[in-house]
């Protein structure tokens, strides 16, 4: 078991590569933290690590709210003792986020707070608790759209993905001789609940998929697996990565006919 005794907090495990990651994660020994701020869906995580024999709690947090990540990490620590694993994942993805000429100001400062404030949040408050536990790892869930612009913008979206490696990076050079990683991973276009309604318009499924090389946007357990790796010891020189899983997008100049 590749995370054997290990405790990690996974935000956003509700749905899609969080959930994934979450049952993924049990399955290879760690204790999980579920956080959401969708009850059902995390607590239907949590039912489904039990139902197969793994170990898990679901604690509710809206990561964009100070007062929340302070108490996920404090239920962490409470529940199992310590916490060696922190992935930051929970992110939106705004359907009136769009060009930088017409996204609403609210829509910028939503998004912002939930995918670039929330992570630094996690850290904030996370970071304490790995090095009580003498070190740990950090993955934050950035987007190959931190490395590459698209003519299709999504301006916020983007930006807090960008915010989120550099921020990364950052973590990683300051506490590299604290034992821990800090590790973004960018996933390419994954088919969860996130891009469902994008992804379900004909057209804009097609606009987006000529440019992946191998012709088919990722599933959930594909960037999991991903997340496994720089959680686990077998990544123990990786840091300050972006983790890029994305099937070649940003390799291609050219994709295949
Ligand atoms: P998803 O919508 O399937 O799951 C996201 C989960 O986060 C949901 O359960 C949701 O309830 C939860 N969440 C939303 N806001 C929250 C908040 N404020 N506090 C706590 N939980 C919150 O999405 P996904 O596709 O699995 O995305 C996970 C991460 O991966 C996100 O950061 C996303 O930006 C990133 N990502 C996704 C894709 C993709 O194509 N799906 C690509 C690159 C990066």
């Amino acid at each position: 078991m590749r995370l054997k005794d290990k405790v990690a907090l996974i935000t956003g495990a509700g749905s899609g590569i969080g959930r994934e990651s979450a049952l993924l994660f049990a399955r290879e020994g760690a204790r999980v933290v579920v956080v959401d701020v969708d009850d059902e869906a995390g607590q239907e995580t949590v039912r489904l690590i039990r139902e197969n024999g793994g170990e898990a709690t679901f604690v509710h947090a809206d990561v964009s709210r100070a007062e929340d990540v302070r108490n996920m990490i404090a239920q962490a620590e409470s529940m199992y003792g310590r916490l060696d694993i922190l992935f930051n994942n929970a992110g939106i993805f705004h359907p009136k986020d769009g060009s930088v000429l017409e996204t609403e100001e609210e829509v910028w400062d939503r998004v912002i707070d939930v995918n670039l404030k929330g992570v630094f949040l996690g850290c904030k408050y996370g970071i304490p608790a790995l090095l009580r536990a003498g070190g740990g790892v950090i993955i934050n869930t950035a987007s190959f759209v931190a490395l590459m612009g698209a003519a299709v913008s999504q301006i916020a979206y983007t930006a807090s993905k960008g915010g989120v490696l550099a921020l990364t990076r950052e973590i990683a050079v300051e506490f590299a001789r604290q034992n821990i990683r800090a590790n973004a991973l960018c996933p390419g276009p994954v088919e969860t609940p996130l891009l469902a309604e994008l992804l379900s318009d004909p057209a804009r499924r097609q606009r987006r998929l000529v440019h992946i090389p191998m012709g088919r946007f990722a599933r959930a357990e594909e960037i999991a697996h991903a997340a496994l790796f720089l959680a686990s010891d077998e990544s123990s020189y990786v840091n300050g990565a972006a983790f890029i899983v994305d099937g070649g997008i940003t390799a291609a100049y050219i994709t295949p006919e």
